[in-house]
């Protein structure tokens, strides 16, 4: 069985609930329970989004390899009102990425794990830091509070709402 990490993130319509939908199903991936962070309110980055986002992080273990993993999330976002060919950046319903995949490198078209951008993203730092407070970079050994420290600095709000 493979440890992964996907993050989470929502700025349309009622975002917690669109987390707390997504947590439910990615733990009918899974045969363990499902780790969760706190919901984060995070500041949109990019120019074409303008409401803020709620972001998290989830850890769990699946039998399922990468490529089906990923299937089962891009399925999911678009049977969520996610648009397929809306530009990057946009709003969104529901965005799940994979973050990690039991610690491995994919570098493939549909699919890169580590996920690219993780280690430049707090949205996706900071609630990873709180369920996974001794993470390092795959690639680079960094530590998850050095990569935090030279991030691009948004504003990053930790809620207490429950999912
Ligand atoms: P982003 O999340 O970067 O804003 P999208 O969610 O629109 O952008 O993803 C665009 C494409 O990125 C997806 O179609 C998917 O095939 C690809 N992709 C590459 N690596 C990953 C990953 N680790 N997790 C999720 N999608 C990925
Ligand atoms: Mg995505």
């Amino acid at each position: 069985m493979a440890q992964v990490v996907v993050a989470l993130g929502s700025n349309l319509g009622d975002r917690r609930a669109h987390l707390a939908s997504a947590k439910a199903f990615l733990s009918t991936l899974s045969s363990t329970p499902v780790a969760a962070s706190a919901i984060y309110e995070t500041e949109p980055v990019g120019e074409i989004s303008t409401r803020t986002y709620f972001n998290a992080v989830c850890s769990f273990r699946t039998d399922l390899p990468p490529f089906s993993l990923l299937e089962q999330l891009k399925m999911y976002e678009n049977h969520h009102g996610r648009d397929a060919e809306a530009p990057r950046w946009s709003n969104r319903t529901i965005d799940l990425d994979i973050i990690d995949y039991d610690r491995m490198v994919i570098a493939r078209q549909r699919l890169h794990v580590p996920h690219p951008e993780y280690s430049k993203r707090l949205f996706v730092l900071c609630p990873l830091q709180e369920i996974h407070p001794d993470w390092t970079d795959l690639r680079t050994g960094r530590t998850i509070d050095e990569m935090i420290t030279v991030s691009p600095k948004i504003e990053v709000f930790k809620t207490d709402l429950n999912w």
